[in-house]
């Protein structure tokens, strides 16, 4: 997700300590795991995930309320307001994946959720990849990023986990790239060409550095997985590494909107 405007913000230390203790319950957790070449490697990997991720989303929650609060922020986003989840979602934490994974696995639509998430990174790279063609030398790769977002997000495809009714359709599951992005402005100014107007007023809260120091550490001890950090690759990746997921030959990717198809190998 791109935004016009980024809130760091310091928090009331009760709330902060304890998004740390969560983070530093999963890290002990992680640690505990056998090297990942173990058989079992990824079935404790997930249960550590499963059992420490809510109580990490939960201690977010409180610091993103207590940041909102401090900088008195008036939010406008409510449950079932979706615009935003039109927005490329990236920066998703192995370990969310893995929780996330877990939880679609249950769903009967899984292998279609998994293939839509394929088909919107393939359509997000290559938009990507024109921009950074088009770029002249010198020039910031964060540009090409923020103009192929916002391309993306011009297309108007929906988060596969998106309900028909507006919801997130995995809301207790739903990254943190999600649950930090806000608005002060009308939802009308969070649709199509309307985000770039000068009434946006979208923004992301970041933690302050020593939690997101934190949680780069505990990415870091499954930087072996080799997992992209994006919500999308990831979850395809997750399932590829295991070997538990293969799209079936030459299956057409459910459309998600109006952009091209595209078919699994
Ligand atoms: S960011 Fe915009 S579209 Fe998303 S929930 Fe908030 S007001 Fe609605
Ligand atoms: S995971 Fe949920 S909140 Fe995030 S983009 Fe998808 S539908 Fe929206």
């Amino acid at each position: 997700m791109n935004s016009s405007e980024v809130v760091d913000s310091g928090l009331n230390s009760p709330t902060l300590e304890a998004l740390l203790t969560a983070i530093a319950r999963l890290k002990t957790g992680i640690e505990s795991l056998p090297p990942q070449e173990a058989v079992d490697y990824y079935h404790l990997l997930t249960a550590i995930s499963v059992r420490f991720v809510p109580d990490l989303y939960e201690a977010y929650d409180a610091c993103v309320a207590s940041i909102l609060a401090t900088e008195k922020k008036k939010v406008t986003c409510s449950r079932s307001c979706s615009a935003c989840c039109s927005h490329y979602v990236s920066s998703v934490e192995p370990f969310e994946l893995i929780a996330l994974d877990l939880h679609l696995k249950k769903r009967e639509n899984y292998a279609d959720l998994i293939l839509a998430s394929y088909n919107r990174t393939v359509t997000y790279e290559k938009i990507l990849k024109a921009e950074a063609s088009e770029e002249k030398p010198g020039a910031v790769a964060e540009e090409a990023d923020d103009r192929a977002l916002y391309r993306y997000f011009l297309r108007g495809r929906s988060c596969p986990y998106l309900e028909k009714d507006g919801s997130c359709g995995v809301y207790e599951w739903r990254p943190m790239a999600c649950r930090m992005f806000f608005a002060e402005s009308s939802p009308r100014f969070c649709a199509g060409k309307a985000l770039a107007s000068p009434w946006n007023r979208n923004f992301q809260v970041e933690l302050p550095d020593v939690a997101e120091q934190a949680l780069a550490r505990c990415s870091r001890l499954l930087e072996g997985l080799e997992l992209p950090e994006e919500l999308f690759p990831g979850i395809v990746a997750v399932n590829g590494l295991f070997g538990r997921y293969e799209g079936p030959p030459g299956r057409e990717v459910p459309s998600d909107s109006n952009g091209p198809e595209v078919s699994l190998p």
